[in-house]
């Protein structure tokens, strides 16, 4: 049988037997699919530093035999392997979360090249954007929506009333929707989230924006955590289960930014904190 072959990028690798290695991908035009290496982890040539988490592939496959089932992939030629991303671990952390989140909102064999193409943004965007919490925001909100699942943002779900600044509003997870102070007596529970008029102005910008002008939309990262911490809500509950990363994409809200660690360097000396990732 010819070999067919595929763009995607690796959402997930794992170990399988003695040598073989599992590949996860989100393929231009087969969505996600799980393919079998064979020999991955002796291989010198066909699969050496290209089977790893974020690089954008194209492999060289056999479909399953059945309709669902694993892919032979014979070869693998490294499109982009994201170095940044993997030499910073605030970019790293943000790219782990944008897997988990699209392994959990995909299907196996379901392409949408809309996603496709959305994936492909944000890992060139996370490869080069000083900003990393603010593109994982932006993918999130953006993969809700492609997924049917878009909130309301831009008004009082009980009373219409337009985001603005007269009012103050809370994010209901249960139902993706916002609740102005006027109406939200009562509704102060623990799963309730204050988000601030400015964080939802951006996310609401951001729904409408195109890919090739939503870079230019600034926010700073304490906006983004909130932006995130919104969003993260939603989606537990909308899947009813966790995501796993999720907290260590909350400790980046609360680690000195890199301005902070650079003064901290004019300060004190590299040698006190040399030891730092930053
Ligand atoms: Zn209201």
């Amino acid at each position: 049988m010819t070999l067919r072959s595929t763009c995607g990028i690796v959402l997930k690798i794992s170990e399988h037997g003695e040598s073989d290695k599992l590949v996860t991908i989100y393929s231009r035009d087969l969505g996600r699919v799980t393919g079998i290496a064979k020999g991955a982890k002796r291989s010198r040539k066909r699969f050496v530093n290209k089977l790893e988490e974020f690089s954008s592939l194209q492999i060289f496959y056999r479909p399953p035999r059945g309709l669902t089932g694993l892919l032979f992939i014979s070869e693998a030629e490294l499109l982009c392997a994201h170095l940044p991303i993997r030499k910073d671990f605030r970019r790293y952390i943000c790219a782990m979360y944008i897997n988990e989140l699209t392994l959990r909102f995909t299907r196996d064999n379901d392409p949408d090249p809309r996603l496709y193409a959305l994936l492909q943004w944000t890992f060139a965007s996370l490869n080069f954007d000083n900003a990393p919490q603010k593109i994982a925001a932006l993918y999130h909100l953006q993969l809700l929506d492609l997924a049917g699942y878009r909130p309301e943002l831009d008004r009082c779900f009980n009373c219409q009333q337009p985001v603005g600044p007269d009012r103050t509003f809370i994010f209901l997870p249960g139902n993706g929707s916002l609740l102005c102070s006027v109406c939200h007596h009562g509704h102060n529970g623990p799963s309730c989230n204050h988000i601030s008029v400015q964080t939802l102005k951006f996310l609401a910008k951001a729904q409408v924006a195109s890919l090739d002008l939503i870079n230019r939309l600034q926010l700073s990262r304490t906006t983004a955590s909130e932006a995130l911490e919104s969003l993260y809500h939603y989606t537990i509950h909308l899947l009813q289960q966790d995501i796993h990363s999720w907290q260590a994409v909350r400790f980046l809200s609360t680690i000195p930014t890199r301005k902070k660690i650079e003064g901290l360097v004019a300060r004190h000396g590299a040698h006190n904190i040399a030891s730092l990732e930053i």
